[in-house]
């Protein structure tokens, strides 16, 4: 059973990264981001809402993302575990992830926070921009996003810290190298 939350600056390759570790803990990755961007291309009512915040790099406000995360954290599959990409991301957040375990009568395990130095993020994020397309990865939207994250999601990791939960990972340098220290650093043999 691993039920573990992925933080990390946009761009420190926690998409990439929860994949490979879902692989390989056999749980689900869940990011929310990729929740929302499902919804925005079937064009649901979240989709609607969830765009316009996403089109400024502003946060979806919190009671529309509590809801989504609790009803994907009751679907069968959550059961056995998870990875959380990309919630909590506030304070709110936390308190609401914190509600929904213990109605399960569970916790997390850990938390990984995902350093990265912001050159390298901005760098990254404009080469995914090339390659994806993605609405948000523009240059004003992406600073936005970093400032938002610097403001409200960083001090959540001191949060973490004083409950046990908190490890760090470097994430510069090769894919494979991180995907290594992540899975040093939850405990798993590579
Ligand atoms: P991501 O793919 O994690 O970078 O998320 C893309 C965008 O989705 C973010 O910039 C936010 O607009 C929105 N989003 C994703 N997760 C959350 C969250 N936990 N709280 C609020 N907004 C979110």
């Amino acid at each position: 059973m691993t039920r573990l939350v992925l933080l990390g600056p946009p761009g420190a390759g926690k998409g990439t990264q929860a994949a490979r570790l879902a692989e390989t803990l056999q749980v689900p990755a869940i990011s929310t981001g990729d929740i929302f961007r499902a919804n925005v291309r079937e064009g649901t009512e979240l989709g609607v809402t969830a765009k316009r915040y996403m089109d400024a790099g502003e946060y979806v406000p919190d009671s529309v993302t509590n809801a989504m995360v609790a009803d994907r954290l009751s679907q069968p599959d959550a059961a056995r575990g998870f990875l959380l990409d990309g919630y909590p991301r506030t304070a709110e957040q936390v308190v609401e992830l914190d509600r929904v375990l213990a109605a399960q009568d569970a916790a997390l395990d850990r938390v990984v926070e995902i350093t990265a130095d912001t050159d390298e993020v901005v760098t990254r994020i404009l080469k995914r921009s090339a390659e994806q397309g993605r609405s948000d990865d523009t240059e004003d939207v992406v600073r936005r996003r970093l400032e938002l994250y610097t403001e409200q999601t960083a001090p959540l990791s001191a949060t973490y810290e004083q409950r046990g939960l908190l490890v760090r990972v470097d994430g510069m340098g090769a894919v494979d190298d991180v995907t290594a220290r992540l899975l040093d650093a939850i405990g798993v043999p590579a």
